[in-house]
């Protein structure tokens, strides 16, 4: 069977499923090829959507067990039933995928589930999920489809004891130690949720600092409140192998200093990154430039690749490897494609780390401003000096605005604190507007509420604060 399409979408995460909506509104025939059974791609099936599920059930449980009783409520007995909770983040999982696919319904676009390949400029041949073989022809093919974890050659997956996010997703027992191998972000949030829940949580990290792209003041913050709350660290340590028995791990590492040191545990999350997928998608024989070995893509600034009718974005291509980026990308592809004015800004792209307290931020951190030898001015307010953080028990974290020091223009914002994911869009909006810290300084923000607290810190950056 052959069909004609004016896009043939390879990859239905939030790149590929949201660049296909758009481009079914400005009235292109779309088809997305899936091979997974569900839309929504690596983050509503296993990335940022099950492990927000687990952060939120375990925060309350973390609450329920050890913070009610100040709240002068008693909660005795209160018990954990895995089952359930992973039962509700499948649901939750279930939900947004099907959601996707009723967005495909409404814009008319054509989900194909099965591998795709790319037969040629305006060809993808699809290998049926259900069996057989279907060959769609197309004006334009893009390719969007995503990341996988990196596998160390010494720590190989076995799914069981030695496993990457997805599995750590799905953990049927509390582990009793889990070590997590890599302090970036996915294994700091998966390892937030089994400590809360439990396990003994240890993680090994390589450099001499977690969440090392961070702003290194907010990152030495969080890793001491990750101390408080019981997770061990183990920083400047190589992993260089393990030794699996009965679903039992024996971990050795490597101290800078040239220390050998073991670690006994029952999992061992292994987060050192990912790696744009291109398994299988046929690139070599279309000529598409790309480096297999980072897994990306050459594009240029409007997602096209050396191939004319060939595109790519989302975490195959360079950037941060973010769903809001990859849905950002999928939008401005589709404006390009139909000759529209499409544009991402990357400047002001947030990231967000989901521990608790949270990491926010946008822009610059002061490590970079100082690299690119920028005159900047700081202003920083403490949560602890905020009524509504006072009022929930939350006052761990700072905000901190960057602003230059002639033009008072907003370069960069950082939040550690309760509910920044929340928080950090005011300061995108602004930094969108080419806003000033005087501009977050003179807004009315309600009271009492966190963002009062990036109020106080745009105040402070004229050293003119109000309430701190
Ligand atoms: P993906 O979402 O990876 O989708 C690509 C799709 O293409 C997949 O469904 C795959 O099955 C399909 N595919 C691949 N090859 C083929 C083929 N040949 N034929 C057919 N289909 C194919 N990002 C955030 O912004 N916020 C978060 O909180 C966050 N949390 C995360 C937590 C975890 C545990 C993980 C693993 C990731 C998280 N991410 C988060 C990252 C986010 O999931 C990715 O950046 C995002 O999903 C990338 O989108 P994409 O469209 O490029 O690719």
């Amino acid at each position: 069977m052959s069909d004609r399409y004016d896009l043939v979408v390879i990859g239905a995460g939030p790149g590929g499923y949201v660049a296909a909506i758009r481009a079914a509104q400005l009235g292109m025939k779309v088809a997305c090829v899936e091979k997974r059974p569900t839309l929504g791609g690596t983050c509503l099936n296993v990335g940022c959507i099950p492990s927000k599920a687990l952060l939120d059930s375990s925060e309350l449980y973390e609450l329920a067990t050890h913070r009610f009783s100040k709240h002068g409520i008693t909660a005795d007995g209160v018990g954990l039933d895995l089952g359930a909770m992973m039962g509700r983040k499948d649901q939750v999982v279930k939900e947004l995928t099907q959601g996707v696919g009723g967005l495909f319904r409404k814009n008319k676009i054509e989900p194909v589930y099965g591998a795709g390949k790319v037969a040629g400029p305006n060809s993808v041949q699809v290998t049926l999920n259900d069996g057989g073989e279907r060959t769609l022809e197309t004006n334009a093919i893009l390719l969007a489809t995503g990341s996988e974890p990196i596998e160390l050659p010494f720590l190989k997956f076995d799914g069981k004891t030695i496993v990457g996010s997805t599995e750590a997703l799905a953990f049927e027992q509390v582990p009793e130690h889990l070590v997590v191998v890599g302090g970036g972000y996915i294994g700091l949030e998966l390892g937030s949720v089994w400590k809360r829940l439990g396990a003994k949580v240890t993680v090994i990290e390589f450099l001499p600092r977690i969440v090392p792209i961070v702003d290194h003041e907010l990152g030495n913050q969080l890793y001491k409140i990750l101390q408080k709350q019981g997770l061990e660290f183990q920083l400047e340590t190589k992993v260089t192998g393990a030794e699996v028995k009965d679903g039992k791990a024996t971990l050795s590492a490597e101290t800078k200093d040239g220390k050998t040191l073991t670690f006994d545990c029952d999992k061992v999350l292994v987060s050192v990154g990912r790696r744009g997928y291109l398994d299988g998608l046929g690139l070599e024989a279309v000529g598409v430039e790309h480096d297999p070995k980072a897994g990306k893509v050459t594009i240029d600034a409007h997602f096209r690749t050396n191939v004319p009718s060939i595109y790519a974005l989302g975490d195959i291509v360079s950037g941060p490897m973010l769903a809001h980026k990859a849905e950002e990308e999928g939008v401005a592809f589709a404006e390009l494609l139909a000759g529209k004015p499409g544009h991402v800004n990357y400047e002001t792209i947030p990231s967000v780390i989901y521990t608790w307290p949270e990491i926010a931020s946008v822009g610059l951190t002061e490590e970079q401003l100082k690299e690119q030898g920028v005159d900047y001015r700081v202003g920083k307010a403490p949560f602890v000096a905020n009524g509504r953080a006072k009022a929930m028990d939350e006052k761990d974290g700072i905000v901190k605005v960057l602003a230059d020091a002639k033009t008072d223009r907003v370069l960069g914002v950082h939040i550690i604190g309760p509910r920044a994911s929340d928080m950090i869009a005011e300061a995108v909006a602004v930094m969108e507007f080419a806003g000033s810290a005087e501009d977050i300084a003179r807004i009315c923000h309600g009271h009492p509420t966190l963002s009062e607290t990036l109020k106080e810190a745009a105040l402070a950056v004229d050293k003119r604060t109000i309430n701190c």
